[in-house]
């Protein structure tokens, strides 16, 4: 075994739901702690998938995913062959750091982040180098710029970030890539990125044709509802595309998975809705914490992180009444996934009375 993997800190999966409700003897448990979709999956997708020739199961897929990949490059106006997709934006971050790290080189990410970053920096042998964000959980631009020193090969840049759902703007990000070698890739992970506010203004989709070091990646796990198909994309250069098509295993994303992704692309309609009802809640769960002076970071998420003494204690509490949230991220830090209006509502009530 290779020494790099030999002391890993493996990523934590969430339990199946009706294993985690019956250790808890509940009926029902809502989790709040992986950022799904609390509004379900576009009902086009459960047609797609059932209008799908069964037949065609001993074929392999088509390796290159041509009716999605000729959606998704007309709505986010790119290239075809700038597109590579993947198996959820995991498999991406493994893609990724198996193509442009070797054992001794680095990895720089504004801390904290995403943790898939640095595990697989750690499985490539490389170092993580993790820069803290400003008091109020922006990214620090100018001490991230300091960090990039040569034997730095990747920069990442998670926005909105998880877990403290911070918004950065186009302008500083572009300025920071000005100042970054042309041979280190800044990857853009845009996870959340529909759930910003003027998310339109906001991407970073356009510089990969400007900037042959950029990267910028999306999944249909969130905004889309469509998690458990497992179906992300990368926008790459035109330099760096025809690599990365060469180490994308050829099969990697099914045909039910482009099948679904495609209907959910089309349906527009409920990733607005989507965006705009987690826009509402949002909005309220802020006013509570103002409320009750909870400290917590301005999210452009369907998450917030905020700060309560001895955390881990009242995630507990949450979840022996049947809301999981998401520990472990910061100490005395919490990230709850913002859930439906009944049910963010039942936890408000439930915060009150613990405090209480
Ligand atoms: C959820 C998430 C992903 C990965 O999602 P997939 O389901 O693998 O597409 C990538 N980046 C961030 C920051 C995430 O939170």
């Amino acid at each position: 075994m290779k020494a790099s993997v030999q002391n890993l800190q493996p990523y934590v999966p969430e339990k199946p739901l009706a294993t985690l409700a019956q250790e808890l003897g509940l009926d029902r448990v809502v989790r709040l702690s992986a950022n799904e979709n609390p509004y379900g999956t576009s009902p086009a997708v459960a047609a797609a998938v059932k209008a799908w020739d069964f037949t065609q199961s001993n074929r392999y897929p088509d390796a290159d995913a041509a009716a999605l990949r000729t959606a998704v490059a007309k709505r986010e106006h790119v290239d075809e062959d700038q597109l590579v997709f993947s198996v959820g934006l995991d498999e991406m971050i493994v893609m990724v750091s198996r193509t442009f790290l070797t054992p001794g080189d680095q990895v720089v990410v504004s801390a904290p982040t995403f943790a898939e970053y640095g595990l697989h920096a750690e499985i490539e042998g490389a170092q993580l180098v993790s820069v803290p964000t400003l008091a109020n959980d922006h990214v620090d631009f100018s001490a991230l710029a300091a960090a990039v020193t040569p034997p730095v090969k990747m920069v990442w840049l998670c926005n909105p970030n998880n877990p403290t759902g911070t918004v950065e703007s186009l302008t500083d990000i572009e300025a920071f890539i000005q100042q970054v070698p042309s041979e280190t890739v800044v990857l853009i992970d845009e996870a959340y990125l529909d759930f910003a506010p003027n998310a339109a203004a906001i991407t970073a989709m356009q510089l990969p044709g400007k900037y042959p070091n950029v990267v910028v990646m999306r999944t249909f796990s969130k905004a889309y509802g469509l998690a458990n198909f497992r179906s992300g994309y990368a926008v790459f250069s035109k330099e760096y595309a025809p690599t990365m098509q060469a180490v994308r295993l050829p099969y990697n994303v099914n045909s039910l998975t482009q099948v679904a992704t495609l209907a959910a692309l089309n349906d527009q309609d409920f990733v607005h809705a989507t965006v705009q009802k987690n826009a509402v809640e949002r909005a309220k769960w802020q006013t509570f914490f103002d409320d009750n002076q909870i400290q917590y970071d301005e999210s452009g998420a369907n998450f917030i992180f905020f700060k309560y003494p001895k955390a881990d204690q009242l995630a507990t509490y949450l979840l022996q009444h049947g809301y999981a949230l998401r520990t472990g991220l910061r100490p005395d830090w919490l990230r709850l996934t913002i859930g439906t209006a009944e049910d963010n509502a039942a936890i408000q009530q439930l915060i009150l009375a613990y405090r209480s």
